[in-house]
């Protein structure tokens, strides 16, 4: 197992859900976290928490992933000893225009497509250079089930998730001769605020989701991002799929 303590740990979309709970499981592990989201007063309220589980240390950043030029400008003004990011896990993304596609609303697919793919190729873009010259770094990308079964009402939030299983793959062999290393979760359902979101905040329906079944939590899958980022240095897990045993 290669320990984590000290790492640093950069996520994205780190004020709620999966980020969160990831933020907490490295917090645990004593890594040092690097956390942005556009919420910063949702990651500075988290701050105290994160220490006290043990994080050995905190930067916390407001970031909206689909502003190119914030990304690229927020990594170069990041303190000196913030720069050599050790893990960086993608996971900012959302799900929007949940209805069909021929009566959609477009604003939704750009946010979506914006948030999920282009967001995820520019923190991308903008940290694994780093990672190439200092050989070592691991590269977590938030992918879903959704990649393999697009459902209804979904498929342009499908497409976005079947791009990332593309860009992952890409990345994987793009950086073949080194060794950083790529991995994509993929998780089925999981309780977060993820179908408050992609009902525009209508909580009633997105209850409605979690209905009759027990969802992941997004501990489960921060257990399953740290399992396969302490694999030793010469495994890569490429993906993992995981759903709640109510789920087919
Ligand atoms: P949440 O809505 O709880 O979390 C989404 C996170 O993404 C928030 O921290 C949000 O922060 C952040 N985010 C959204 N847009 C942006 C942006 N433009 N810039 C920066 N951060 C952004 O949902 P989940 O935790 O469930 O979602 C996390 C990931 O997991 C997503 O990629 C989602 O697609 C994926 N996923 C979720 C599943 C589920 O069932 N919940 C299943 C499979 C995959 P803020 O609003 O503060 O910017």
């Amino acid at each position: 197992m290669q320990p984590v303590r000290g790492n640093i740990v950069f996520i994205t979309g780190a004020s709620s859900g999966i980020g969160a709970a990831t933020a907490l499981t490295f917090a645990q592990q004593g890594a040092r976290l690097l956390l942005c989201a556009r919420r910063i007063q949702r990651l500075e309220a988290m701050r105290e928490e994160l220490l006290s589980a043990g994080a050995e240390a905190i930067h916390l950043f407001q970031l909206d992933v689909r502003d190119r030029a914030a990304v690229n400008q927020a990594i170069a003004d990041l303190p000196d000893e913030w720069t050599a990011v050790d893990i960086l896990v993608n996971n900012a993304g959302l799900a929007r225009g949940m209805g069909k596609m021929h009566e959609n609303d477009p604003d939704d697919w750009d946010e979506m497509i914006d948030t999920n793919v282009k967001g995820l190729l520019y923190v991308t873009r903008a940290i694994v250079p780093g990672m190439v010259a200092r050989k070592r770094g691991h590269v977590v990308n938030m992918g879903s089930t959704a990649t393999y079964n697009t459902y209804a009402n979904g498929g342009v939030y499908c497409a976005s998730k079947a791009a990332e299983k593309s860009i992952s793959e890409g990345l994987k062999i793009d950086l073949l001769g080194t060794p950083v290393r790529v991995t994509t979760i993929d998780p089925g359902m999981v309780e977060t605020e993820f179908s408050k979101v992609r009902f525009h905040g209508d909580e009633a329906t997105a209850a409605k989701v979690y209905q009759n079944i027990t969802p992941l939590t997004g501990e489960d899958i921060a257990d399953a991002i740290l399992w396969a980022v302490t694999r030793p240095a010469h495994v890569n897990i490429h993906t993992i799929v995981l759903t709640t045993i109510d789920q087919g």
